[in-house]
């Protein structure tokens, strides 16, 4: 990690070394604008002699090797931003070792609590380490395998200690779009010394650039880290500070060559060469990666292009589809069924404009739903719904039925231990004379929600009671009994397009009314087809490619 001016005073002692510093630092720029190109600033073999602590016991980074980490659980670690999204601004400096940017506390900063962290640290800066070739880069290793990159997000509290949540970038096909906005300013300061200010409109929403486990409003949970007591990795190397290294790695691209408009030069231009795809699909586009519905542009690729960013978009057992009823094959399967922790299916948590859909994500701790039946092998958890709709009220609805489109569809998202999901559809049926009251109750909190990134909480005294939603052939006190449906192997309709999605769309409609459909219209889109509403977010019809559609009604 880098020094800040908050970081000499945690390690007072060497604060007489400041002066030595900025020799080194002079140094590692000559090394860089001479043309030895992204060399190791000289000497790290020798910071010991002038900075004694560059030699203790408990330096940085280390290697670490997964079969000999110790699991434990401590308190949940979490980052607690001022502004929604995790927005900051503040300024971009390069140091002549990183692009570090520095935090403009008083315009929001973010606080990082828990594990064994006593009281709040907040935000001072970040920079980025990076190799001249992708093979490398990255501080920290993992079973001795370097990454491109590794972000250190560096927290300070009053008494001057230190906590640093690392990053490791991967190279990858995959782009996270705030490293890319962060890359389009590089060239404001490819020289040593140079810094630009990053002013809110640029965007840098830290709360899509830091893997996480979940977000609620504006608090990021992390899990899934590596924690180790190490020290600054730069001179003076104070010791004491807590590493919290997270285990899932941001992509990072070719496509970000502006990165490194400087020094990031090559950095980038190899991360090219290594395409790392991993296995597993998750839904969340944790990585802060932006998609449209409409044209592609610079800032995010419509659906025809979602392939190029996401693979499996292009796959062959894609959604959504037409459903012909001519040919659909009828079946009797278990009772699908949904079961609720709370009678009525109440549910509380947060409800989040994501730029492309209204989405609810269940508080699991208040309560939540499982799925279980009909084909499933397992028990699915319910993880949160969303709404597609259109700007008019002959469209919206994702899946058709012999080519009717719908004026919207909701998708309940369910989800298996091993990560595997599943979606419960109804289609939304515009109706001038009916109502239902929970879809109601729904549309009302849209008003909080206006604006791209703004999240409101859904507390259970809303009343958001699933069961009253849900169109069900009967039900008892927390269950649902699900019949008549249709059911397909099918994908995420949003990318990165997972496939092995299991499609239950229900065959009863849910009625919308048109004062409904006018509340959800008024929300705002991140990049969208009608300028700002972000309706018509429906993704093309995908081909069928010979998988069956079955019509199901349950065994009795
Ligand atoms: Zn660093
Ligand atoms: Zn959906």
């Amino acid at each position: 990690m880098e020094l800040s001016n908050i970081t000499f005073m945690s390690c007072a002692l060497s604060i007489f070394h400041a002066g030595m510093l900025l020799l080194l630092l002079l140094l590692s720029v000559l090394g860089v604008t001479m043309g030895t190109k992204c060399e190791e600033p000289p000497g790290p073999s020798d910071w010991y002699k002038k900075w004694e602590q560059c030699d203790g016991r408990r330096q940085s980074p280390i290697n670490i090797v997964t079969t000999r980490v110790r699991r434990r659980h401590f308190r949940t670690l979490k980052i607690e931003f001022d502004r929604l999204g995790g927005l900051v601004t503040g300024e971009l400096k390069n140091n002549g070792n990183a692009p570090t940017f520095f935090v403009d506390e008083d315009k929001g900063t973010a606080k990082l609590k828990g594990n064994h962290l006593k009281g709040t640290y907040k935000l001072d800066q970040f920079h980025v380490h990076f190799g001249c070739k992708n093979n490398r880069g990255s501080e920290h290793t993992l079973n001795g395998h370097r990454f491109a990159a590794e972000i250190h997000f560096v927290f300070v509290n009053s008494k001057g200690r230190i906590a640093v949540v690392a990053v490791w970038l991967r190279a990858s096909k995959y782009e996270n779009t705030i490293l890319g906005r962060l890359a389009n300013q590089m060239h404001k300061i490819i020289d040593v010394d140079e810094s630009t200010k990053i002013r809110k409109s640029v965007g840098i929403r830290l709360m899509r650039l830091i893997p996480r486990k979940t977000r609620k409003h504006k608090t990021l949970v992390l899990s899934n880290y590596y924690h180790y007591m190490g020290s600054l990795t730069t001179p003076p190397c104070c010791e004491n500070v807590s590493w919290f290294v997270l285990k899932h790695r941001v992509p990072i691209t070719d496509y970000q060559t502006k990165f490194d408009l400087g020094m990031l030069l090559l950095l980038l231009l190899l991360s090219a060469v290594g395409v790392a795809v991993s296995e597993q699909c998750e839904a969340d586009l944790q990585d802060g990666e932006d998609f449209s519905y409409g044209d592609t542009t610079s800032q995010a690729p419509g659906p025809s292009d979602w392939y190029i960013k996401w693979e499996r978009c292009g796959g062959n057992r894609q959604s959504p589809i037409n459903i012909d009823t001519t040919r659909v094959r009828e079946r009797k399967y278990r009772t699908l069924k949904i079961e609720f922790d709370n009678s009525g299916g109440l549910v509380a948590g947060d409800l989040e404009n994501n730029g492309n859909y209204p989405t609810f994500s269940v508080d699991k701790s208040k309560g939540t739903a499982r799925l279980k039946g009909s084909r499933l092998t397992d028990t699915y958890v319910l993880k949160g719904f969303h709404v597609h709709f259109g700007c008019e009220n002959d469209r919206g609805s994702e899946h058709t039925r012999n080519g009717r489109r719908y004026s919207g569809e909701v998708h309940f998202l369910f989800e298996d231990p091993s990560g595997r999901y599943v979606v419960v559809a109804f289609w939304l049926r515009h109706s001038t004379t009916k109502e239902n009251v929970i879809l109601g109750r729904f549309a009302n909190q849209l008003e909080k929600i206006k604006e791209v990134d703004q999240s409101t909480e859904i507390k259970k005294a809303i009343g958001i009671t699933l069961m009253d939603l849900i169109p069900h052939k009967s039900r008892q006190r927390k269950t649902l009994i699900l019949a008549d449906y249709y059911y397909y192997k099918g994908s995420l309709t949003t990318p990165p397009c997972c496939e092995n999605v299991s499609w239950f769309i229900l065959k009863p409609r849910v009625p919308i009314t048109d004062y409904e459909l006018s509340q959800f219209r008024t929300l705002e889109g991140r990049y969208p087809k009608d300028p700002p509403a972000m309706c018509d977010n429906y993704r093309p019809l995908q081909p069928r490619n010979g998988r069956r559609v079955y019509s199901v009604t349950n065994l009795k």
